[in-house]
């Protein structure tokens, strides 16, 4: 799949639901009203999305949400769409998730041939992760890390930088990740959905965190890419490798190679764009997927150059109506 600016589109992300068992302040409000399930693609429709994205040469999938890992009948949907890695059509199949299910999961994951997992913690203080996450137990995701550990799967961490919440804690979060043998990724807040109350009141620019980092480590930029925003170094001392995503503080986009898939089958090509495709439509309206493969291609044509986002303080608003959570993280 090819877009308007000779970018290939190999790498598509999946929000399996909306629902999550936390709340973290930054994502969602506290009372978040989620759809009816009725509104969800089923397992077997997002089955049929997936595999024709495969079919047309995404070779990448991530399956994120809301909580994927709390959506029933999730680990069903893994275990038969895992096929795709058998033929090798597919490359990678991996997920984000916030850890708090994963003791139950990490053996079945790996059993399916997920490889590497994203988990998301902002912090290793139990109170701060209390009051991060709104109902969150850090035991519960430490728990879930031993597991996935055990089971065999890589793990990245996550951490959402936080002025004033866990900024004077990366250098530890560096320190812990390197002892347990964990890659981090520091991200900037987005302005993406209300979460009533203001972002800019916890945003913390990652430039100046790198520099705060490089007094207690060694950090050698790397050449490492993913085709998305993070920006990665060598972590001399622990030999992990630590990855900043700036994507309101620098442009990312020119190799951007993905796209993401809502929980109801709405395409977006860009996070930071309005403009999206409904595929749920386009799927239910036809069985012979003619219909599914032009919105498909029209969706390419809408993939912008560069993404629209501004943060600023007094510009505390979303920049977009719809949640991380809905669009997939
Ligand atoms: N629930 C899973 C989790 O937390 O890993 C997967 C979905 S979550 C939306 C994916 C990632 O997006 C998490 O690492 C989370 O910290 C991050 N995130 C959510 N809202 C964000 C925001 N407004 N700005 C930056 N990152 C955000
Ligand atoms: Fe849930 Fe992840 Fe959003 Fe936190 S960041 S509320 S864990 S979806």
């Amino acid at each position: 799949m090819q877009d308007s600016f000779d970018r290939s589109i190999t790498y598509l992300r999946v929000s399996v639901t909306d629902r999550c068992d936390f709340r973290c302040f930054y994502c969602m409000p506290e009372n978040i009203e989620f759809l009816p399930r009725t509104d969800l693609l089923s397992f077997e429709e997002l089955d049929q999305v997936c595999t024709r994205f495969v079919e047309r040469g995404v070779t990448k999938l991530r399956l994120t949400g809301g909580e994927p890992l709390v959506r029933r009948g999730i680990l069903d949907f893994i275990k038969r769409f895992s096929r795709h890695l058998g033929t090798g059509a597919l490359k990678e199949l991996t997920l984000t998730t916030n850890g708090s299910q994963l003791a139950k999961y990490a053996f079945d994951l790996k059993a399916c041939g997920i490889n590497r997992i994203n988990v998301s913690l902002d912090t290793l203080d139990p109170i701060k992760f209390a009051e991060i996450t709104r109902r969150g137990r850090i035991n519960d995701v430490l728990a879930g890390l031993d597991a996935a550990q055990e089971a065999g799967l890589k793990v990245k961490i996550n951490t959402v930088a936080l002025k004033g919440l866990n900024e004077l804690e990366l250098s530890a979060m560096v320190k812990w990740c390197g002892e347990r043998g964990f890659d981090l990724t520091l991200i900037e807040t987005m302005p993406l959905g209300d979460i009533g109350g203001d972002r800019t009141d916890h945003y913390l620019n990652l430039d100046t965190v790198r520099t705060q980092l490089e007094r207690d480590w060694t950090l050698t930029p790397s050449t490492h890419r993913t085709g998305g925003p993070a920006r990665y170094y060598e972590i001399g001392e622990t030999g992990q490798r630590l990855g900043l995503i700036t994507p309101l503080s620098e442009h990312f986009c020119d190799t951007c190679n993905r796209m993401r898939l809502t929980c109801t089958g709405t395409l977006y090509m860009c996070l930071g764009q309005d403009r999206s495709v409904n595929l749920r439509d386009a799927l239910r309206a036809d069985a012979r997927l003619t219909k599914l493969n032009a919105a498909m291609d029209h969706a390419l044509t809408l993939k912008p150059k560069g993404h629209e986002f501004v943060i600023a303080p007094g510009r505390g608003g979303p920049a977009l109506k719809r949640h991380m959570s809905v669009t997939g993280g």
